[in-house]
C-alpha cells in the first residue's frame, strides 16, 4: 500500500514520548489514552461461553431495536455468529491466554544486522467504531544474541491487531512486546493502515492511509532508521 501522506491522516509517534497529529482535523475521537488497552479488572472473571452467551443476547437487542426481524432466516443466526466472532477471532487478542508463545533461538551464526519481516498483513477494528482498520505492518529488529522464529512477528502483529484499537496504541504494544520478548531496545515498526471509519462513513476518505512508525535503540541513528526505511520502501 502506498502511503498518501494526506495532513488529516498523517500522524507520527515519536518512541511513546508524545504523539504528533500534523493536522488537527485528524478528529476528537483518535484519542489514545494509554498504551495498555484500557481494560476492567474483572475483565477475564467469565468464561468465553458466558461472554458468547451475553453478546449474543445484546446483540439480538441492536437489531430488534433497528426493527430487524430475527425471525427472518436469514437474520436470526447473526447476534450468534457475531458472539462467537468478537469473542474467539476479531477480539481474541484481548485475553492474554491467546498471546501466541514465542520461543527464541540463539544466533548462532552471529547475525548482528537488521531483520526486516515487511508487508505483515492484519486486520483489527477501530475501537471508536468498531469498523475495520488494515493494511500492513513492518517489523525490524537487530539481535541481542537471540532471535526469533519469523513466523511469530506475524502473530505477534495479529495477536494486538484482534483487538479494538487505535492506530497508535498498536504500534506501541507490538513494539513493546518484542522489545520485551528479544531482550533489546533494537526495534523498529511501521504500520501503514487504512480505516473505514474514514474510508466508509464521516469523511469518505477511501484514498488515504495512516502512517504510524515506532523506533527504539539503534533505530534511533538516522543512518540504521534510512536503512530499514529503505528496505520497507
Ligand atoms: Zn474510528
Amino acid at each position: 500500500m502506498k502511503p498518501n501522506e494526506t495532513l488529516l491522516n498523517t500522524l507520527l509517534v515519536d518512541n511513546n514520548k508524545k504523539i504528533m497529529f500534523t493536522d488537527e482535523e485528524i478528529g476528537d475521537e483518535h484519542i489514545m489514552t494509554s498504551v495498555d488497552t484500557p481494560m476492567r479488572d474483572d475483565a477475564f472473571e467469565m468464561s468465553d461461553e458466558e461472554k458468547m452467551a451475553q453478546i449474543e443476547y445484546h446483540f439480538r437487542q441492536i437489531m430488534e431495536t433497528l426493527g430487524l426481524d430475527l425471525k427472518d432466516d436469514s437474520l436470526k443466526g447473526t447476534p450468534k455468529r457475531v458472539a462467537k466472532m468478537y469473542v474467539k477471532e476479531i477480539f481474541s487478542g484481548l485475553d492474554p491466554k491467546n498471546m501466541p508463545s514465542v520461543a527464541l533461538f540463539d544466533n548462532k551464526y552471529q547475525y548482528n544486522e537488521m531483520l526486516v519481516e515487511k508487508n505483515i498483513s492484519f486486520y483489527s477494528n477501530c475501537e471508536h467504531h468498531f469498523v475495520p482498520i488494515f493494511g500492513k505492518a513492518h517489523v525490524a529488529y537487530i539481535a541481542n544474541g537471540q532471535v526469533i522464529g519469523l513466523s511469530k512477528l506475524n502473530r505477534i502483529v495479529q495477536h494486538f491487531a484482534k483487538r479494538p484499537q487505535v492506530q497508535e496504541r498498536l504500534t506501541m504494544q507490538i513494539a513493546k512486546e518484542l522489545q520485551k520478548i528479544l531482550g533489546t531496545e533494537d526495534v523498529a515498526i511501521m504500520i501503514d493502515a487504512k480505516h473505514l471509519c474514514v474510508a466508509s462513513r464521516g469523511v469518505k476518505d477511501d484514498t488515504s492511509s495512516t502512517i504510524t512508525s515506532y523506533y527504539g535503540g539503534k533505530f534511533q541513528d538516522d543512518a540504521t532508521k534510512a536503512e530499514f526505511l529503505k528496505y520497507i520502501s
